[in-house]
């Protein structure tokens, strides 16, 4: 089972160029078919669930818990197909002890880079019990960050969206307040509703210039912003940053540290991340999932064999 990603979005748009056709996709869960000569950690018929970024898991940056930096990382980019080879497999793959009921298979493919992501973001963001954690972007990764503020015990969690669907679910998944202002009008009521401080922890979950901006005025002096939406324009402002007193920090999420103890939740009933798919197709209809998440029609367009 595989997915269409917000970042599969740029390549898209024109954002980023692509030479020749392929298969994109960075998002799988699935059953090993075959395994290569040095792989003992996995072996045929299998559920499995991996990273978007492959790693040996065994290296300095690996062992530092860091395995999106991999010194061997290679990022997945044709999942969207039948059949994926997966680089790095030894370390990449965690299986489940048993074959997952079918219904669990949309969260566990969340686990995979959404939800993950979504937890890195919280992570980065250091939320803690009892604190303010405000969600900017209410994509998939947003969304899933408002279930990891939650897990990581945020008492208020503020979710940015003026979009209806997106903004019930946030709340089925924890957000106590919805701010639909954006850019400076939105900073400006997470003080509001801050004591005119800012929050403890803002989770950074687009990638635009705008979304950083906000995130980095939402945020109180000493507060924290993790940052996961993959940047396409310079968006900090050195000596803004060196004043705010607020710390930064993000990039691809170190999903493959995070997936036991993911997929334990998940398969525990304890997170449903799967409730971000809202769109589901065949995989022949791919081109109809990328235009519905354009469009925002879609969350999320999970496809199907
Ligand atoms: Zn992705
Ligand atoms: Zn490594």
């Amino acid at each position: 089972m595989t997915c269409v990603c917000g970042s599969d979005l740029w390549p898209w748009r024109g954002a980023e160029p692509i030479g020749d056709p392929h298969p994109m996709g960075h998002e799988y869960v699935g059953f090993v078919e075959e395994v290569g000569s040095a792989v003992t950690s996995v072996k045929p018929g299998q559920f499995v669930v991996g990273s978007f970024a492959t790693s040996d898991n065994t290296c300095a940056n690996c062992r530092n818990g860091f395995q999106s930096n991999c010194l061997h990382r290679e990022f997945m980019s044709t999942c969207q197909a039948d059949y994926v080879r997966i680089p790095n497999a030894q370390g990449t793959l965690v299986a489940t002890d048993d074959i997952p009921d079918e219904r669990l298979w949309p969260g566990l493919l969340a686990v995979s880079d959404v939800m993950g992501t979504g937890w890195w973001a919280a992570d980065a963001a250091e939320v803690k019990p009892g604190s303010t954690a405000v969600v900017v972007g209410d994509g998939a990764v947003g969304l899933c960050a408002v279930i990891v503020a939650k897990e990581l015990g945020a008492e208020r969690i503020i979710a940015m969206s003026r979009h209806e669907t997106r903004q019930n679910l946030a709340r089925e998944f924890g957000a106590t307040d919805i701010v639909t202002e954006r850019g400076d009008e939105g900073a400006a009521r997470i003080k509001e509703l801050t004591g005119g401080i800012g929050a403890d922890s803002v989770l950074e979950c687009v990638g635009t210039p705008q979304a950083m901006h906000q995130a980095l005025h939402s945020a109180r002096p000493g507060g924290n912003v993790g940052f996961v939406g993959v940047p396409h324009d310079d968006a900090v402002d050195g000596q803004e940053l060196f004043f705010s007193h607020v710390g930064l920090r993000g990039g691809p999420a170190p999903v493959r540290r995070y997936l036991p103890d993911l997929i334990d939740r998940v398969m525990g009933g304890r997170i449903d991340p799967g409730k971000v798919f809202d769109l589901t197709l065949p995989l022949d209809q791919v081109a109809e999932g990328y235009k519905a998440m354009d469009e925002r029609r879609a969350i999320k367009a999970l496809l199907t064999p």
